[in-house]
């Protein structure tokens, strides 16, 4: 069900001449997401062209190791590539303003010092969408997508599938989406298990709003379907709200189960009532608060102990959820 990739935590630059044309230049090596591989972008140049690293783009090895794409080449990226790769950087996406790496110490050592201070961020790649987070975790795909499986009624994401997102978000782990639209069942009527449609936004909110998820991938067939999944970046929150295409369905429930689908706001204090639970469940399992948890919780603009009880939150979750007991109970674990 995993594939576990790595990316930076933070981007890291670095300064200097190239070793053989003397050019000052400037690299920015930036995290990126899962199967991105190492792609070097040529700022400098109009377009900013991609020159992925790869074997078959290998033009020149006589003095250093060039890459070209289209034309345009990066010279001597051999130790920049070998700190990555020893390191064990998967992904990363490298800005660089001229046609060769800074030579640095003539070695890998800088290169190999900065990306170890910075930390690396491990990326996990898996399906998330409603109708598979009702269902066990597991390998079998054909699991999934069985009939039989959406036959009985279902109550609530799995607790291992919740448990892992709670994870990933309390250890730092990201989490990369596929099969967002379930492979397309869930925008049919006819086909999803629901009996109820879900469109592109909207699956892409719910993927989005899993803890630790930080990037849905779009399987896209047409230009329809790509403008379908970018709809996301402009929605309103009418457009995205699943919440209600979720509730009262006959077989399938979240009752009393927050999806931190933002559907109770706006709070008469203020309060992100959706990113209180989701800081207080992370907290739930352990007997200390995490501190990026806490920290989290910390840059709220308004904490649980604001709330004013008054109630109007809980006629407005499609999910039933307690909320004005929920927060009160994140007021006393946070302490605020
Ligand atoms: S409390 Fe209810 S409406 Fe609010 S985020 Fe949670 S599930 Fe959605
Ligand atoms: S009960 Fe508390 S959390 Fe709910 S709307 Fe009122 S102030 Fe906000």
């Amino acid at each position: 069900m995993s594939i576990k990739q790595q990316t930076l935590k933070a981007p890291i630059s670095f300064s200097g001449k190239g070793l053989h044309t003397g050019v000052e230049v400037t690299m920015t090596i930036h995290p990126a997401g899962v199967d991105n591989g190492i792609v070097f972008r040529r700022v400098d140049v109009e377009g900013t062209p991609l020159i992925p690293a790869l074997c078959d783009n290998v033009t020149d090895t006589s003095r250093g190791t060039t890459i070209e794409s289209n034309g345009v080449k990066v010279a001597t990226i051999e130790h920049i590539m070998s700190a990555l790769w020893t390191l064990g950087v998967d992904n990363a996406l490298i800005d660089i303003d001229a046609g060769e790496t800074p030579i640095m110490d003539g070695s890998a050592r800088e290169y190999a010092e900065k990306i170890v201070e910075t930390g690396l961020v491990d990326v996990l790649m898996f399906s998330v969408n409603p109708c598979y987070d009702l269902q066990p975790a597991g390998e079998d795909v054909d699991a999934l997508w069985a009939d039989e499986s959406y036959a009985k009624a279902l109550h609530n994401i799995d607790p291992e599938r919740e448990r892992l997102y709670e994870l990933c978000e309390r250890t730092g782990v990201g989490i990369d989406v596929m099969k967002v639209y379930g492979g397309g069942d869930l925008l049919s009527e006819a086909n999803s298990p629901f009996g109820r449609a879900l469109t592109p936004v909207q699956c892409i909110e719910y993927a989005l709003t899993r803890p630790a998820v930080a990037a849905v991938m779009v399987g896209c067939k047409s230009r329809e379907e790509i403008e379908a999944a970018l709809a996301w970046c402009d929605a309103p929150a009418a457009a995205r709200d699943y919440a209600s295409a979720m509730a009262g369905l006959e077989r399938f429930s979240w009752q009393g189960h927050c999806m931190y689908c933002g559907h109770c706001a706006p709070c008469s204090a203020g309060i992100d009532i959706a990113a209180v639970n989701k800081f207080y469940n992370l907290t739930a399992a352990e007997e200390e608060i995490p501190e990026t948890v806490r920290e989290h919780y910390k840059v709220l603009t308004h904490h649980a102990s604001e709330c004013i009880g008054c109630g109007l939150c809980e006629s407005r979750c499609p999910f039933g959820v307690e909320i004005v007991d929920a927060i009160r109970r994140a007021a006393e674990r946070f302490g605020y």
